[in-house]
Parts: structure tokens; sequence; C-alpha cells
């Protein structure tokens, strides 16, 4: 084999090996598959308007079709929500925390305020039809905590498998949130979420990346592809100068590499906007719309 041929043979190896070993979804994707489209989703904050009919009819009119509230929202305004969204093509995107307590709490009286709080919100979150209800296992705040050690990690899997066969049982997920380092040191990579979910051995457990807490990643695509379509339920999105509205630091808000990511993956949830605003909402919303749809159409 002369060296060409050489070169030829193994190059050709080498793609069929890396094309072997990626998801379907990738593959399809690359060959006949559309291209998915960007499910755009709203916290509750995020429009204007002062009711949740004026901000659902905001939303309705920017083509948003996703709404997340938090857990409270969700069981005060239960009856108001589940009417409202009657009405529209908008859907529940996930549930936004709002449990008592923290999983990985020592004390056995803040774990059982996590157990029946977070049960009682996943409950409601099946019954309006949400894919889930994100969670964090522990905030740098929640103390007394369970050490960082690989048994805390055992227990965090053997608790996630019970509340996750239970939001199956409702009929829907709990979705881990990675966070940046200040905020969760114990959970930090959108890929150590996944091998959390993955380990919990639960179809319940999902995760999912928050661009804005993705500053801890090296690569925003590499972090939502090792997290893959199997994994990856939900994506927060921010300002990442300043986690304001996207768009506001134009140098530093560019998503595409994330967002290649989630075409490629066939990612079929919701980018929901979890962010501030730093002015006026009528033009900054709007604007950061139509730049998400401009990157995701590019990347
Ligand atoms: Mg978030």
């Amino acid at each position: 084999m002369d060296r060409r041929s050489f070169f030829k043979t193994t190059a050709l190896g080498a793609g069929a090996l890396a094309a072997s070993s990626l998801p379907l979804g990738l593959v399809t994707s690359c060959t006949t598959a559309p291209a998915p489209k960007l499910h755009l989703s709203f916290q509750h904050g995020t429009p204007p308007g002062e009711t949740l009919a004026e901000k659902l009819d905001y939303m309705e009119k920017l083509g948003i079709e996703g709404y997340e509230p938090g857990g409270k929202a969700l069981l005060r305004d239960f009856a108001a929500i589940d009417a409202e969204l009657r009405a529209r093509n908008i859907k529940l995107s996930a549930i936004c925390a709002g449990f008592d307590g923290f999983i990985l709490a020592e004390d056995p009286a803040v774990k059982a305020e996590f157990d029946t709080s977070m049960r009682e919100i996943v409950e409601a979150a099946g019954k309006l039809g949400s894919p889930g209800v994100i969670m964090v296992p522990a905030f740098n705040a929640q103390t007394p905590c369970k050490p960082h050690t690989l048994e805390t990690r055992d227990y965090l899997c053997a608790e996630l498998h019970e509340l996750g066969e239970f939001a199956l049982k409702c009929g829907t997920t709990v979705i881990l949130e990675p966070l940046n380092r200040r905020e969760a040191f114990y959970l930090r990579l959108v890929g150590d979420a996944a091998a959390i979910a993955r380990d919990s051995e639960s179809a319940g457990v999902k995760c999912m990346g928050d661009f804005w807490h993705m500053q801890e990643e090296v690569s925003d695509y590499g972090a939502f592809m090792s997290a893959g379509k199997e994994y990856l339920q939900h994506v927060h999105i921010a300002s990442k100068g300043d986690r304001k509205m996207p768009g506001e630091h134009p140098e530093a808000d560019d998503y595409t590499d994330g967002f290649r990511a989630l075409k490629q993956m066939g990612y079929e949830g919701f980018v929901s906007f979890e962010c501030g605003c730093g002015g006026e909402r009528e033009i900054l919303v709007p604007a950061a719309v139509e730049l998400l749809r401009e990157q995701w159409a590019k990347a």
C-alpha cells in the first residue's frame, strides 16, 4: 500500500468509525432529516404585562410556544394556568424548582421537606402536561449538605431513581440543572448531570443546560452533545454578559455553537428565557427573540 492509498483508507476508516459512534439523530440530521425548529419559552417574568393573560397574549404575538412558571406559582395558580393554556398554542415547557428543602440535606427534616414539596410539584406538573420539573441537588448556601463524595453520588442516584420513577407515573420528569461554581459547586457541568441521570437508571431523570451557567463549560457544543437527545430535556438562555436579555451584550451573546449541537442532535425541547432585563422590555424582548431565531438559522 503506497502512502496515498494508506492515507485514503485510514481516513475513510476513521470517518466510518466516527459515524458509527454518533447518535442516530446526528447521522440522520446530516443526511435526510429536516433541521429541528427552535421552540422558545419564557419564564413568567420575561414578557411585559401585569396578568398571566396579558403575558400570554404578548407571547403568542411573538410566536413563543412555551411557558415556564415556578413551582410555587404552579401550585398557587394551578386552575388559572390550566384555564389560560387550554385556550392557547402555548404549552408548559418546564416548571422551575419551587420546592422546599433539598435532596442532599444532612438534616432528615430538611430532606423530608424536599421529598414532600417536590412530589407535590411533580404531580401538578404532570397534570398540566409539563415535560419536567427543574431541580438543583444543592446550592452552596444550603447547609449542612452531604459531603461531595462517591458515597453521596451513589445516594443521589438512588434517591433520584425513586423520584424519577414517581415523576414517570405522574407523566413528567425531573430535570437536573448544573449551575456555575459560585452557586452550586456540587453540579456544574451538563455532561456530569447527564451521567448522574444515566446512573439513576430511571427514564424520569433528565438534565438541562443553561447558557449562563455554561460559562463553566469548555464548549457549549461539547456540553450539549455530551448529554445528547436522550438526557437533554431543557435549555435556559440569558445574555452571556450579565444574565439579562440575550443580545444585550452583542460581543458575548453568540449561541450558535450550542445551537449547532441542538440542531445536529435533533433536540425538540424548549430554549427558555431565564434572565433579567437591562432596559425597555417592549424593545429588548422582541430583539432577543429575533436574534435567537437568526442565530438558530445560521447554526
Ligand atoms: Mg437556569
